[in-house]
């Protein structure tokens, strides 16, 4: 099945013509659970990884065996999905309780190095906005689970560009790190969908006159909605309260939903490649190469809902029945910083070092 986002409710380059210069394409991934295989692009699924060539590590000095172990995290979610709208057995209780924080792997020296996570593989046939380096056509994302790297005490996060024809034998079994700080930072494994939608800049990063146009116009929306619902049309003019009551409603129905740019014209909520960096919780902020200096977009973003009740006018048709499915509003169970993570890539030169930013 693919998945497909909803026609925006207004063609917004034809509202504001200027917004042309604004516009970027971004491929939404739209994972859901399933077991991919290692030739197609995934979430946390088995990677296209040669047998002889070392898996990554974090060398990084940090505890490493503190944590949630990944087989509770995963027997954790497969309990939580089977047990839905029914109360626990008493196994499901006991294998529960058993499930704690911990310092799973006492030996395990802060200075060991450990497997990174396989948290993503992606393939440019299936991903239309993956650009990277010239000639490869795999990137393959691994993080190391712990929030205690860099400035930000956050997650590290590895990119591997590859070219998938020069791969001949597959690693197997693939190794993982055996506790993960928090258990959030831990996908589940998903197939994804991909679909490339057009988005436009952040409102607050477009031009000041472009800005006030487009305020302006949600400001006229807004008072159309008050006059409704101050219009004298009372039920004083109605012959019956049932015949008022069928009129309100079919104006209900009749009126567009509430529409916005932020929520509804500009950037997609959910995993995706390319497009735009959403700042609704920051002011914007510039995430500039720092080796050559130039502007990186952002290559990946990782984000904890496939849409919110803001956004939910981007949920996929076919998914219309599901919206109150966790299995399709957050499928992949991750949640980093206040739910948002972005990888960005330098435009010039993608082996110049990526940089994170966050939401
Ligand atoms: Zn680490
Ligand atoms: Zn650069």
């Amino acid at each position: 099945m693919t998945r497909t986002t909803p026609p925006r409710p207004l063609d917004v380059e034809a509202a504001f013509p200027a917004l042309a210069a604004h516009r970027r394409t971004t491929t939404r991934l739209h994972p859901r659970h399933g077991l991919p295989g290692v030739g197609e692009s995934s979430v946390a699924g088995p990677l296209l990884w040669p047998a002889d060539e070392p898996w990554p590590v974090c060398t990084a000095v940090h505890p490493k065996g503190t944590g949630h172990l990944l087989s509770d995290v995963r027997l954790y979610r497969r309990i939580q999905e089977d047990a839905r709208g029914r109360e626990y057995t008493e196994e499901e209780q006991r294998l529960l309780d058993g499930m704690t924080r911990a310092d799973h792997v006492p030996g395990l020296h802060d200075d060991a190095p450990v497997p990174m996570l396989a948290v993503a593989q992606l393939y440019a046939r299936e991903i239309p906005d993956l650009v990277g380096p010239e000639g490869q056509d795999l990137l393959q994302v691994f993080w190391c689970p712990f929030e205690v790297h860099g400035d930000d005490r956050t997650i590290d996060v590895v990119l591997n560009w590859r070219r998938s024809a020069d791969v001949g034998a597959v690693l197997m079994p693939q190794p993982e790190p055996p506790v993960a700080g928090r258990t959030q930072c831990v996908p589940t494994t998903c197939v994804v969908f991909p679909e490339q939608v057009v988005e436009h800049e952040y409102l607050g990063l477009l031009e000041g006159e472009l800005q006030e146009q487009i305020d302006a116009w949600e400001e006229g929306l807004l008072d159309e909605e008050q006059e409704d619902e101050t219009d004298p049309s009372s039920a004083a003019s109605y012959a019956t309260y049932e015949e008022y009551a069928s009129a309100m409603a079919a104006a209900r129905d009749a009126e567009p939903e509430e529409i916005s740019y932020m929520s509804d014209l500009s950037i997609a909520p959910g995993w995706k490649v390319g497009g735009f960096a959403s700042w609704h919780l920051t002011d914007p902020a510039p995430v500039d190469c720092g080796v050559c200096g130039a502007a990186m977009p952002p290559l990946l973003t990782v984000d904890m809902w496939e849409c919110d009740g803001a956004s939910r006018g981007w949920l996929p048709i076919e998914d219309r029945d599901s919206e109150n499915d966790p299995r399709v509003i957050d499928p992949t169970d991750v949640y980093l910083g206040r739910g948002l993570m972005r990888v960005h890539t330098c435009p010039t030169d993608p082996a110049h070092p990526h940089r994170l930013s966050f939401q």
